[in-house]
């Protein structure tokens, strides 16, 4: 049995700090056939973006995401709570402990044009938002606010249900949905995103949205190397997604970090073992493609964008290509030994802050 660990805290946990502490104290929820809901106790529900996202609020409702999808680079998010299987960041789901006095004066301390993701770690209509429904308690108390720009990513069609909050927020905030199909081949979507909901749900989602006043971007990411990345998959996303109402279509090459590549590269190995060599060779020293393979998926998404007439939108967690990626490295036990233990020692330390924002 994978899951049935006790989430109660154990007498080795009592050396925990910090989100590593609360995570192993948390009261376990709700046990599914192989999921466990944990309901986390949070300090702020809005953290500020780090790097390139600095300028930037973001939110995220859980930790931990159900959809299970074998490139997901936001795994390492459990890691700040001392779990290292990457596949916990699936099995193991906690929810924030929502209290809407304290959102609402986080939010009270926004400033007038402040821009507010919500899921850039973990998507917020993953299937625990059906029971816990933080996600939506934190539309309503947007609902009530004016002056702000917000964001939301996610991959899952139950984001309709708030379709008409959304439009109420769009009143008086700018509000725009990003929805991520990698591919329309349901076979495909469910070898790479195995509990996610289907491509043609994804779809319906985006109509039910646009239909009710709300902006929608489409996100074809990653796209991976021979199994998503021809002209033709990433057209027929575009124009069914311009079909659907949304107005923008935006795609980027796959990044594998070592907490994504624990889990992508044995799932190549068994589903596309004539692929895999070759994205060990390529992803060996580097968490991303450079060179032609970029730039040519680059020309490739304009033109495609040119042809459905549809405008670009980068959320704001996509790296570029030379963000740094070693700090990573430091969640490694051999990157904390020997002269690079300092060097380590600090980039642990940004992580960890990162993790309090997540
Ligand atoms: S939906 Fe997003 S956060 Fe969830 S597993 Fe997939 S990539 Fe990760």
């Amino acid at each position: 049995m994978l899951f049935d660990e006790n989430p109660t805290p154990q007498s080795g946990e009592k050396g925990l700090v910090g989100i590593a502490r609360l995570a192993a104290s948390s009261d376990l929820l709700e046990a599914k056939r192989q999921v466990h809901y944990l309901e986390l106790e949070t300090r702020r529900f809005i953290g500020r973006g780090s790097g390139r996202m600095c300028d930037i609020w973001t939110i995220n409702p859980y930790r931990g995401c159900e959809y299970g999808c074998k490139y997901c680079y936001a795994r390492y998010a459990h890691e700040f709570m001392e779990l290292r299987d990457p596949e916990l960041f699936e099995r193991k789901i906690y929810a924030k402990q929502f209290q809407a006095l304290a959102f609402r004066a986080e939010v009270r301390r926004l400033k007038l044009g402040d821009t507010v993701w919500i899921g850039t770690a973990t998507d917020p209509y993953q299937p625990a938002e059906r029971r816990f429904e933080i996600t939506r308690q934190m539309l309503a108390v947007f609902a009530q606010e004016r002056g702000l720009d917000l964001g939301l990513t996610t991959k899952s069609d139950f984001v309709a249900r708030d379709a008409a909050l959304m439009a109420q927020i769009a009143c008086k905030n700018k509000i725009r949905v990003h929805i991520t199909i990698t591919t329309l081949d349901e076979r495909l979507a469910r070898l790479l995103e195995p509990r996610a909901p289907r491509p043609a749900l994804r779809l319906a989602a985006i109509q039910k949205l646009t239909e009710a006043g709300v902006p929608v971007s489409v996100l074809a990411h990653p796209v991976m190397p021979l199994i998503n990345d021809s002209e033709e998959s990433l057209d027929r996303i575009c124009a069914a997604a311009a079909r659907n109402g949304a107005s923008s279509f935006s795609a980027a090459p796959l990044f594998l970090k070592p907490c994504s590549a624990q889990v992508f590269l044995p799932f190549l190995e068994a589903q596309f073992p004539h692929l895999a060599r070759r994205y060990r060779e390529r992803f060996e020293k580097s968490a991303y493609l450079r060179g032609h393979y970029p730039e040519m998926i680059a020309e490739r998404v304009q033109r495609i964008r040119a042809r459905h007439r549809m405008a670009e939108r980068r959320p704001p967690e996509w790296p570029l290509p030379g963000d740094a990626f070693e700090d990573q490295l430091a969640l490694f036990p051999a990157m904390t030994k020997g002269p690079d233990a300092a060097v380590a020692a600090r980039r642990t330390g940004t992580l960890q802050r990162k993790a309090n924002l997540l």
